[in-house]
């Protein structure tokens, strides 16, 4: 018998390639695909409902005496029948009908009917029910079990999706499905079989309980819900192994020039930076790429740490390349990076999609023959012109901006007879536990949890916009007592053009109230250069207020900045609020975010507004973000490919995730026959990133 997940929907009878085609839509292609296409509720035709206890927008089956039956001439000609039982009266209604249906429709016979009630304009109705004419005859039997109700899409019907399960579900059974869990779990957890689990959540019994179905916390769809995150853990793992069968240079540590590095610096590692360090300075001794996340909340100062995992691959004569999702936050690095390291004779290089010409060709050229020891830039260090003389880590800060697949890409850079790069990735974003277990189970992860000294929590206040004069003279106060501030103009629905425009508008307003300070302007839609200039000048203290969009989100580092307005903070979220408070409160003062709120604020922009004043710890915001958005969002459009699950939820399922991990390993160590099926038959062809 062949496998169900060999098995092509065309199998079935009446599904042509018409059929074929919609149902790839729904990402359905073989019948064990329609077996994980699971309803998204379930209606109940095992039981008829009295008429009087009819609610509109549900659906029920109702039995009756026919009180009447008309054609009527309204908008749209319909056929109309009135049915009574002894708790009500309700109206169906037909617009597509034949003459003869009326016909059938006689005074004082017995219908069953089945379908939607709505409200009509007189009283319940239901629309275009199914129904039985009884005049004397058994009804035919209620169904046995709830219906499903599939996820459909376009020209595909419920009944349609109802035949095609049911005809699958008649040739499911054990072998052509096979139990991928071993046996020692299914009997430990007194989980059911998978089979059972699907013919379950198919054809649910009756007196099945509808709530924890709607919840999704049915036994059936938790089986279900574990295997599945099962599988894609162990993908990560297997990813994480392959890479690791791969060898990696090993750099020794202690370099003399770590040593000289530290002492230039003007301040001494935090306890948690020195940690951290030694975490990854570890793993580069050994001849394994290495493989860590590093997480720290904005401003803890994961550069630093950065700059000595770089140390200690430049000093063992290998290059290394840091990459920033923006241009601002490369250009910031290029700063940093050529301050501490020129002193040090290190030559840093800078790679971004803008150089062109000679400027781009001159560094193509330092990076091919190595005298470029460190190479800063942005996605443009993927691309196939770049060849690295030899490529010894990559640090990719901000990650959750960049998905697997340009990971990848960049170790693949760093591959040269059979070894392959460490890799450092850092995140500002905290990831939340149960995210970063199951998108980043392949990185070891280090976490720096405690801020350099001196540093003063942000004191944050929501003003409405009305009382934006106050603002105004709180940042002429903060500028008098020497302090910068930051004016942050939110995003116009995704448009970098009105939000330049915006921007510069708001720094035109500013400079008329505030004609005494100097006043700087910065948005995505000026030149590098420029750019660069202003922040320049910003950060050398000629520019005292600096209007910007979210163009300044990440990295952007300039400690004498002591007050930040967000103009509508009610547009972003909270991520990216706490991104852009982070710019503020890395200097010795006490610091201040202003959310100049425009009325009136959803409910979501009320609540994200308040847990901005009640914290600034990026742990717990991240945690209330992925409450309140869901985890795709959360980890940024490009990793939602990364977590593409079909019946888990990482929200809902969070409280699995440590049994699948031991139950991984668990896998690995005693049916290592069961990993490649399992993943197959939930990641399909998307674990193909995983072959490096
Ligand atoms: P982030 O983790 O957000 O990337 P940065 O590396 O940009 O943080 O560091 C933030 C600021 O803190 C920088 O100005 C940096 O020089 C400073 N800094 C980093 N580590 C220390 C330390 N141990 N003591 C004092 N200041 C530090
Ligand atoms: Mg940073």
């Amino acid at each position: 018998m062949t496998a169900l997940d060999q098995t092509p929907v065309t199998q079935l009878r009446g599904i042509g390639t018409q059929m074929r085609d919609k149902l790839a839509r729904l990402r359905i292609a073989t019948l064990q695909d329609i077996l994980f296409h699971l309803p998204l509720r379930y209606m109940d035709r095992t039981r008829v409902s009295p008429i009087g206890s009819l609610q509109p927008n549900t659906e029920a089956v109702v039995e009756g005496e026919i009180r009447g039956s008309d054609i009527v001439i309204g908008r749209r000609r319909s056929l109309i029948c009135k049915v009574q039982d002894n708790s009500g009266l309700i109206t169906l209604r037909f617009f597509h009908f034949a003459a003869a249906q009326r016909h059938t429709m006689v005074v004082g016979a017995t219908m069953r009917c089945y379908g939607e009630v709505r409200r009509g304009s007189a009283g319940l109705e239901l629309y275009h029910p199914e129904y039985q004419i009884l005049d004397g005859k058994q009804p035919e039997p209620l169904e046995q079990n709830l219906t499903p109700i599939y996820p459909a899409g376009d020209g595909i019907t419920q009944h349609r999706l109802r035949t095609i399960s049911e005809q699958t579900l008649a040739q499911l059974n054990a072998d052509n499905l096979n139990e991928l869990l071993p046996q020692s779990l299914t009997n430990q957890a007194q989980q059911s079989s998978l089979v059972d689990a699907l013919r379950f959540l198919h054809r649910p019994p009756a007196d099945a309980p509808l709530d924890q179905l709607a919840k999704g916390q049915h036994p059936a769809q938790q089986r279900l819900a574990f295997e599945e995150l099962l599988a894609h853990h162990l993908s990560m793992l297997r990813l994480r192994h392959s890479i690791r069968q791969q060898g990696a240079p090993a750099f020794a540590r202690d370099q003399p020039l770590s040593a000289q590095f530290l002492k230039i610096l003007p301040f001494a590692l935090t306890a948690a930076q020195q940690r951290v360090s030694d975490e990854a300075c570890a793993d580069l001794c050994q001849p394994l790429p290495m493989l860590r996340l590093l997480q720290g909340d904005v401003g803890s100062g994961k550069t630093v740490v950065a700059a000595l995992a770089a140390l200690q691959a430049i000093a063992s004569g290998y290059q290394v390349a840091i990459m920033a999702p923006t241009e601002i936050l490369a250009e910031q690095h290029r700063q940093n990076f050529e301050a501490w390291f020129t002193p040090l004779n290190i030559r840093v290089g800078w790679l971004s999609g803008k150089l062109k010409g000679k400027a781009r060709g001159y560094q193509l050229a330092g990076i091919a023959d190595g005298s470029t020891a460190l190479v800063v830039g942005t996605h443009a260090l993927f691309q196939d012109q770049v060849e690295f003389h030899n490529l010894g880590l990559t640090i990719i800060d901000e990650q959750h901006r960049f998905g697997v697949h340009q990971r990848l890409a960049l170790r693949e850079k760093g591959r040269r007879d059979h070894l392959t790069s460490h890799q450092l990735i850092m995140t500002a974003t905290p990831i939340p536990r149960t995210l970063a277990m199951s998108a980043y189970a392949d990185l070891d992860v280090s976490v720096i949890d405690e801020l350099p000294p001196g540093r003063s929590p942000v004191n944050t206040v929501a003003i409405v916009d009305q009382r934006r004069l106050e603002v105004v003279a709180r940042i002429r106060q903060a500028c008098q007592a020497g302090q910068q501030a930051y004016w942050v103009c939110t995003l116009i629905e995704e448009s970098e053009v009105l939000d330049a425009q915006a921007a510069e508008v708001t720094a035109e307003e500013l400079a008329l109230l505030l004609p005494e300070l100097s006043i700087g302007l910065v948005h995505g839609r000026m030149k590098a250069g420029q750019k660069a200039s202003v922040m320049a000048d910003f950060k050398a203290g000629h520019i005292k207020l600096l209007v910007a969009t979210t163009v300044i989100e990440v990295g952007v580092d300039v400690p004498n900045a002591s007050l930040m307005v967000i103009e509508n903070p009610e547009r972003l979220g909270l991520a990216q609020l706490h991104q852009l408070r982070g710019r503020v409160g890395r200097g010795s003062v006490a610091s201040h975010c202003v959310l100049l709120y425009s009325t009136p604020l959803s409910r979501q922009a009320k609540e994200r507004i308040t847990i901005m004043r009640q914290t600034n710890d990026g742990f717990v915001i991240a945690e209330k973000d992925l409450e309140l958005r869901g985890p795709g969002e959360v980890l940024g459009t490009r990793q939602t490919g990364d977590v593409d699950l079909r019946i888990a939820d990482l929200q809902r399922d969070a409280h699995l995730l440590d049994t699948v991990k031991s139950q991984a390993q668990d896998i690995i160590s005693h049916h290592p026959e069961l990993v490649a099926p399992l993943i197959r038959r939930w990641l399909g062809d998307r674990e193909n990133y995983g072959q490096v």
